[in-house]
């Protein structure tokens, strides 16, 4: 690869024109499982694909690439990611901090593990910089930190927040997963690790799951990619190229993703039939700030509170023609979620209460179809809302 390409232009194109057999542009997949020794004493670059597979590792320098870190891991998953980090950077004793409003899988991961004594979590509140000192009082390992977080679109300021945690003697690690490398880099701001559920907007086509750790230093990637092979959870080769077809269009879709949320944004946040929008791009959200500085546009994700509570979240959504009922995100599709009983049922109802989570929230993914049809869908459930919920 020319290294007087941009990072941008070297993470897209991870792969291409690397083909040695047949000069291919699209590098190859390999399938295989397994691979020759030329003697007994000679190990091989790649000798067995669960430890390393050179379709996969083109994934791993890719997202590393567009994050700016040393070591790109990719997993099966983005709780797999997740279970990664946490298995091998945390000790048994040990303890980790992560949002109050994180993903429900998360919540569920850290809630499992704790109780089976793996270690300790605590969640707090990230936005409130107070609970974040007081929670760092007490021996930390890690540090996970959601921005913006899912599904409340809560940006968390990464800077001052890394600051702390190292003062504390504990590690960063974010999940980018809701902003992608495109519209965030949180190594630059000092994070040791990110994590990516790549089946969202990095893959962008929801036909394969996985996930990805990118370690801003290489001894911490060593040790992450030492532990991937050791747990067995790194993704295969064919989801892995599935991934790095994707990740190839991620800046395009980025930007009319963004274009379009804005539009619905605007429709959403004068609409009568919502009570409150989380889009951190609106000037009025109360992390409009943090996220204007730390991220390089707002995004595609959106929540709202409609009047007429469950009878008002059933009217919007059942009807709709091109947002479907579905859990995922991130996609070239757009779709809706209804996080209380969909991605966050995992989490007590005191518990999603206490974050935020109230019945009358939806997100929305919104995806790339022209924006007409996007607005009309919308404008269609809004009035229908309306019917129940005045
Ligand atoms: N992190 C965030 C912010 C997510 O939204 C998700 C899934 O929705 C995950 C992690 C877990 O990823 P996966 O579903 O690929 O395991």
């Amino acid at each position: 690869m020319d290294p007087t390409l941009s990072p941008l232009a070297r993470g897209l194109r991870a792969g291409l024109d690397s083909d040695t057999a047949f000069s291919s542009i699209v590098p190859p997949i390999y399938l295989g499982t397994n691979f020759a020794f030329e003697t007994l004493h000679s190990t091989p670059k790649y000798d067995y694909t669960r430890s390393g597979n050179p379709t996969r590792d083109l994934l791993g320098e890719g997202i590393a690439t567009l994050e700016g870190g040393a070591e790109g891991i990719i997993t099966s998953s983005g709780l797999s990611a997740l279970m990664l980090c946490f298995t091998a950077l945390v000790p048994a004793s040990g303890r980790i901090i992560a949002p109050h409003d994180c993903y429900g899988g998360t919540w569920r991961l850290l809630q499992y593990l704790a109780e089976t004594g793996h270690f300790t979590v605590d969640h707090v509140d990230q936005t409130d910089p107070q609970a974040l000192t007081e929670a760092l009082q007490h021996p930390t390992d890690l540090v996970l930190i959601e921005t913006p977080s899912n599904p409340l679109l809560r940006p968390t300021d990464l800077a001052t927040t890394v600051d702390k945690v190292h003062a504390a003697g504990a590690l960063a690690l974010a999940d980018n997963t809701f902003c992608s490398p495109l519209r965030q880099r949180p190594i630059e701001f000092g994070t040791d690790i990110v994590v990516h559920s790549t089946t969202k907007f990095i893959n962008g086509h929801s036909d394969a799951v996985g996930g990805a750790l990118v370690a801003a230093d290489a001894e911490v990637g060593e040790k992450l990619k030492l532990w991937a092979n050791v747990l067995g959870i790194t993704a295969s080769a064919f989801d892995s190229w599935l991934v790095l077809r994707g990740l190839r269009t991620l800046d395009a879709r980025v930007r009319i993703h963004d274009a379009n949320a804005a539009k619905i944004v605007e429709l959403l946040a004068t609409h009568p039939a919502t009570t409150t929008v989380h889009y951190p791009g609106l000037a009025n959200h109360p992390g409009h700030e943090i996220a204007a500085r730390q991220q390089t546009s707002f995004g595609s994700m959106i929540s709202f509170e409609v009047v007429g509570g469950l009878a008002g979240v059933e009217a919007f959504c059942h009807g709709l023609r091109i947002f479907d009922i579905a859990e995922s995100l991130g996609g070239v599709e757009s779709l809706v979620a209804h996080p209380a009983t969909m991605t966050h049922a995992s989490m007590p109802h005191e518990v999603q209460l206490a974050a935020g989570i109230t019945p009358a929230l939806l997100r929305l993914s919104v995806g790339i179809e022209p924006i007409a049809d996007l607005l009309a869908d919308i404008r269609d459930g809004l009035e229908r809302v309306l019917k129940v919920g005045r």
